[in-house]
């Protein structure tokens, strides 16, 4: 790990989460901070979940320049804040707090635009996408999948959330977005599948050894679809089965650096070193 001295002048940012002990991130923004030659440091910030408003108010008084929220605050941070971009209301969760010039919060969720991102760079272009999941990741790349005009096919065991969740974007995406819609699980997987190109997978499914597949093994994954594991620490079973069945499989990774790359350039202005990023994720 590289080595950088905190001084007087150091410019801080932080990830509040509970717990936070585990995250990469702090090591994956702090290589990139040595790697721009910036005075910057970034620290975990353990807020348990009554002290959340204190938390997020003390960015300010305590001169941080921003942070990213993880599990389980996305959604609770956001009555603290000034400003949320259309982004993360439409989300209906935050991700980076940015602490503007005059003391204000604004709040923004980059992970739909991180999705989009590592999913320019796998040079994976779809045009109708099954989407797997309807919690907070889901409704982040739903809305950013839709907002570039691609037709999204949200479904999940509960179809009541997957109608909820296409209900609340379809009011906040413009007018040339693509279409999105609500199916119920298991029962509508074969018919969902025929016609996507890239299958997402936003369940938590596939974290834990003992999980189930979130797919039905009986219904075919098809050589020319891509299959997207949100999932970033290790190879799902889901994955293993698409490339099994001679298709294309991918992890999360790639968007957890490009969630933060975007966050890193919205405290800094730069443009974030996203090679040094990932090697130190990987590391
Ligand atoms: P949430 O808890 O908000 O959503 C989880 C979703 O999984 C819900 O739709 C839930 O359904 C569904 N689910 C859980 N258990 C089951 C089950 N047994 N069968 C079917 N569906 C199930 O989590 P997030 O949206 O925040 O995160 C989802 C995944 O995305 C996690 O693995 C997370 O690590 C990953 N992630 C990756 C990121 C990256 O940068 N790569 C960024 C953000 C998240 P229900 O609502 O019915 O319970």
């Amino acid at each position: 790990m590289t080595e950088h001295a905190i001084t007087g002048t150091t410019q801080l940012v932080g990830l509040i989460g509970w717990p936070v002990s585990h995250s990469r991130s702090p090591r994956m923004h702090n290589a990139a901070f040595a790697a721009l030659g910036l005075d910057w440091a970034y620290v975990p910030l353990p807020a348990p979940p009554d002290r959340v408003p204190q938390a997020v108010r003390g960015l300010v008084a305590l001169g941080f320049r921003g942070a990213n929220v993880t599990v389980p605050h996305k959604q609770t941070v956001m009555a603290q804040l000034d400003v949320l971009t259309p982004a993360a209301r439409a989300a209906g969760a935050v991700n980076t707090i940015t602490v503007r010039a005059d003391g204000t919060l604004c709040g923004d969720t980059t992970d739909g635009r991180g999705f989009l991102a590592d999913l320019r760079e796998q040079c994976v272009t779809p045009r109708r996408a099954l989407l797997l999941g309807s919690g907070g990741a889901a409704r982040s790349v739903a809305y950013a999948l839709a907002e570039t005009g691609v037709d999204v096919l949200v479904a999940a065991r509960s179809v009541a959330k997957a109608t909820d969740l296409c209900e609340a974007l379809a009011d906040q995406l413009p007018p040339r977005a693509g279409r999105i819609t609500a199916h119920g699980l298991p029962r509508n997987l074969r018919a969902c599948s025929t016609d996507a190109d890239l299958v997402v997978n936003a369940t938590s499914l596939g974290l834990h050894a003992d999980d189930p597949l979130p797919w039905d093994p009986n219904v075919p994954i098809r050589p020319n679809q891509v299959v997207y594991d949100l999932v970033y620490t290790h190879t799902t079973p889901l994955m293993s089965l698409a490339a099994r069945q001679g298709a294309r499989a991918i992890g999360g990774l790639g968007m957890l650096v490009h969630q933060g790359a975007l966050a890193l350039t919205q405290w800094t202005g730069l443009e974030a070193p996203i090679g040094v990023m990932r090697a130190a994720i990987e590391d």
